[in-house]
């Protein structure tokens, strides 16, 4: 017996889930990440969340990616070399790490058993020295017999990774190949053996990239939260589809308030100006449940194999599409405007994600960063560098000059 049509077994064990927000933005080039880039989207501005998940039978609680160390001018070179020639984002400020969040909630670091980096991108891998020797580090498929990766930055001059974060702790390949689970069609393996968290092999951003899924109400009408990571980074990629269509007309308080979307906002409005659609041969039926975007392709692309990432994102789909998932992309702006964070409501999980009806409210929320009727989308904030709370006006240049004489990709 599994719960919905995704293949996944049923349990009575839930995981307590939380997100938290460490107030990180930033602004990055969108056809790095999506393709086509219309007039009037050309930069996509993001949050960037990690989560807290707890075990209640274990008492364990894990972290699911850590965000941007708030000192992130002291990353390898390799990823200042490309923060100050504005290759990797255009804009960002980061208002506390990650661990700072947890610390405030009462939360104490030696509580953390473990941390997955959902990948090793420095966006994702927080200050991971932070945390005591007893906090174990799980990485994805790949990551340890990476000649480029470990033992890590400034032991290896061209590594993205800091070698920090791996000293006098344990680290955790995951091998998917000792499971037998498949989940969506992704293979699974099921972290507390109990069914309350799976990790799933997701390919394609870079080298060993794993999303997360978590139970967040138990069996026979179990609901689950899709840790999505950077599988994609925008909800466009995803959406809309067929199981999932775009309504003739968007539901109410999806769209900013804006003058140029009439009360009633027909799909119309956007489906019109489809990206997939330059030459207008789409009937209106098929464009509302055609994804807007597809993972960009470019030399610049920010996935290291975009067929793969593609191909996994086409199968995330549809677990996208199903009532009992609810779907968060790392990156997704949506999630700190709507649902609870450790920052907003501390006390709040996202365990009544069903209840409250966030499904509904994030899913098409995405529409206000496209572009309309000759206008850009929702405005961007992010626009600079920031350094101690404060604007840094001189980033680009003491980046590169902190990066030193460094070549690669870091990314
Ligand atoms: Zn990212």
């Amino acid at each position: 017996m599994s719960d919905t049509s995704l293949d996944i077994p049923q349990s009575n064990s839930v995981a307590r889930l939380r997100i938290v927000d460490q107030g990180c933005r930033f602004s990055m080039p969108a056809r790095s990440f999506i393709k086509p880039v219309q007039q009037g989207q050309e930069q996509l501005e993001v949050p960037d969340i990690a989560f807290l998940i707890e075990h209640a039978q274990s008492e364990k609680k894990i972290m699911f990616d850590l965000g941007v160390r708030k000192d992130y001018w002291n990353l390898p070179g390799v990823v200042l070399n490309r923060l100050g020639r504005r290759q990797a984002v255009l804009g960002i400020r980061v208002d506390k790490d990650v661990t700072e969040v947890l610390e405030e909630n009462s939360v104490q670091l030696s509580e953390i058993s473990a941390v997955v980096w959902s990948h090793y991108h420095w966006d994702h891998t927080g200050n991971m020295a932070l945390f005591p020797p007893s906090t174990r580090l799980i990485v994805g498929p790949g990551f340890k017999a990476s000649p480029g990766l470990l033992p890590g930055y400034p032991e290896n001059p061209t590594s993205p990774v800091s070698a920090d974060a791996f000293a006098n702790r344990e680290v955790q390949e995951i091998d998917f190949s000792s499971s037998q689970l498949t989940i969506g069609g992704f293979r699974a393996l099921d972290f507390f053996s109990d069914g309350s968290f799976y990790l799933l092999d997701t390919p394609g951003h870079c080298l060993g990239h794993m999303c997360g899924l978590v139970r967040t109400s138990p069996s026979p009408k179990s609901t689950f939260v899709l840790l999505g990571g950077d599988a994609c980074h925008s909800s466009s990629c995803l959406r809309p589809s067929p199981g999932y269509p775009l309504p003739r007309h968007i539901p109410d308080g999806v769209l900013d308030q804006d003058q140029h979307f009439p009360s009633m906002c027909p799909a119309e409005v956007f489906t019109q100006h489809h990206p997939q659609d330059p030459e207008h041969t789409h009937s209106p039926d098929d464009l509302c449940k055609t994804p807007f975007h597809r993972i960009s392709t470019l030399v610049s692309s920010a996935y290291t194999d975009p067929a793969t990432a593609q191909k996994t994102i086409d199968q995330l789909r549809q677990l996208d599409e199903s009532p009992s998932v609810l779907t968060t992309i790392a990156h997704d702006p949506v999630l700190v405007r709507v649902l609870p964070t450790m920052i907003t409501a501390p006390e709040q999980d996202l365990n009544d994600w069903k209840e409250q009806g966030y499904k509904e409210k994030c899913h098409w929320d995405w529409l206000n960063c496209l572009p309309r009727r000759g206008m850009p989308g929702r405005e961007q904030v992010v626009r600079e560098f920031w350094r101690n709370n404060q604007p840094w006006p001189s980033a680009c240049a003491e980046l590169c000059a902190a990066a030193g004489e460094v070549t690669g990709t870091g990314l």
